[in-house]
């Protein structure tokens, strides 16, 4: 017994040592390890966590983060994440994240200028399996078949388990009424009971405030990006455009073109056969991007979540013909990705981030919205971000001329001219500071008094004193009643 003891201890030292990264598929209990081998290589820059609920099969959904403070958010740095094996028998994304894990790291040691840049300006999150559940199953059973493995424990598609927040939006352009962002809040129904890898990724989008993100699947080649729903709801292929088209557009097409053959015209369709070439998706073709309902309409997809329900900004990354390429694939697989994957990255650091603040401090949840002045006509784009818990925020946009707002209930908006340029390291920093309306009348007298500019039914916020001395007086009214 001794003896076996110290052989699992032996053998667990060596994989812990053993630092080189190894192209396989990792199961569920080793990928906790690379991560846990990662973490001991770069303990300064990262961190290993859990998400809040596990897997159905109570596997822990394990994350690493890069940053220069682990586990905190910073002003004026974009969060961003990958999450992969999201279908448990699409398994490349899920490798490729491990392997990434390594590489951010090794970089980061040799003092690789892009790396660090990156790793120093960003706050980076991975993870590599939302469904291993499925993957097991999928592993299991050969890992052949095209659909054995896709669900979660539960059978259920994680991929249409999130909120329908498209048909909210959509109604709401039916109805003309401007509101296209942070729709959680608008749910009234759920259309099915949430998996609990549904729930933990949602709470995970909730709480981290991510600008960027990419979703990993497998099956074709293809960078896919909102919205993913048809407008009419129906399951057919019509272009669905999202208020930010032309940025999805860039984001996609930046995979895509940095991928080895991804946007390569010349490479065959995934599906295609000699006999019937028109009638199948050939996506080099159109430079490996597509609008995802324009190829085929779904609904609680997670891609069209992240962007109605936050200031995050997601695609959805088809990496490869195959669903489960065998093992001795994956080395080239990575060489075939790696430049695409750190070229996305740094996509959280197109357009223009900033900080909205008053006398006192930082604004949280001041609104920041953009009308597009390139061309002749002015484009609003009707979809705002929001600032964060450090009055940050970060607004991706493509080169042009831009009018910015920055507003909150209780404050005169302020409105600012920008120009993106065509080659951004960076986003442009672009502060605003707000003056209270407050600030014009005697604190007493502005009950009940609204200035120009405040519609009906906006939260009304006071001056921050004042509104501390109506919110305490509330209380304490409270506390003495009971
Ligand atoms: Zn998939």
């Amino acid at each position: 017994m001794l003896f076996l003891l110290s052989l699992l201890k032996l053998t667990l030292c060596l994989i812990v040592v053993s630092s080189e990264f190894i192209w396989k598929h990792h199961n569920n209990e080793e990928l906790p390890l690379v991560l846990e081998e990662v973490h001991e290589k770069c303990p300064n820059i990262t961190r290993v966590y859990a998400l809040t609920e596990p897997s159905v099969r109570n596997i822990p959904l394990y994350v690493i983060e890069f940053s220069t403070t682990p586990g905190f958010h910073q002003p004026y740095k974009p969060e961003v994440k990958y999450v992969g094996n999201i279908h448990g028998n699409e398994v490349l994304g899920r490798e490729l994240l491990l392997g990434l894990a390594h590489y951010l790291c090794d970089k980061y040691l040799d003092h690789d200028r892009h790396i660090k840049n990156l790793i120093e300006n960003s706050r980076i999150h991975l993870l590599p399996a939302m469904n291993p559940d499925g993957w097991q199953l999928a592993t299991d059973t050969g890992g052949n078949d095209y659909l054995i493995g896709r669900n979660n424990n539960h059978s259920i598609d994680l991929n249409r388990n999130f909120p329908d927040l498209d048909a909210i939006t959509f109604e709401f352009e039916r109805q003309g009424i401007n509101h296209n962002n942070h729709l959680l809040k608008d749910v009234t129904r759920l259309a099915a009971p949430l998996e609990p890898e549904t729930r933990a990724v949602m709470r995970w989008i909730m709480s981290v405030p991510f600008v960027l993100s990419a979703a990993m699947h497998g099956g074709d080649l293809v960078a896919n990006y909102p919205y993913d729903e048809s407008r009419s709801g129906a399951p057919v292929s019509e272009y669905s455009a999202s208020p930010d088209d032309d940025t999805f557009r860039e984001l996609a097409m930046t995979y895509a073109s940095a991928h080895a053959d991804m946007a390569s015209v010349a490479r065959r369709g995934c599906h295609t056969t000699n006999s019937d070439e028109s009638a199948t998706y050939n996506f080099g073709k159109q430079g490996g991007v597509t609008n995802g309902a324009a190829w085929y309409s779904l609904k609680g997809g997670m891609q069209d979540f992240n962007y109605l329900a936050t200031n995050a900004f997601e695609i959805t990354l088809e990496l490869g013909c195959e669903k489960y390429p065998a093992a001795s694939k994956l080395a080239n697989e990575w060489e075939r990705n790696r430049e695409a994957l750190v070229a996305y990255l740094w996509k959280a650091h197109i357009g223009i981030k900033g900080i909205v603040n008053d006398d006192s401090g930082f604004i949280q949840n001041a609104i920041i919205s953009v009308v597009n002045i390139t061309g002749p006509v002015p484009r609003p784009i009707r979809h705002d971000v929001t600032t964060g818990a450090y009055g940050d925020y970060y607004r991706l946009l493509t080169p042009g001329h831009y009018e910015v707002t920055a507003s909150h209930p209780g404050y005169f908006p302020v409105s600012r001219v920008v120009t993106v340029p065509h080659y951004q390291q960076y986003a442009l920093v672009l502060n605003f500071r707000l003056e209270p309306t407050t600030s014009w009348f005697d604190d007493e007298t502005v009950f009940g008094l609204y200035p120009h500019g405040l519609r009906d039914g906006q939260p009304r916020i006071y001056k921050r004193s004042l509104y501390e001395k109506v919110a305490n007086s509330m209380l304490e009214h409270k506390n003495t009643k009971h």
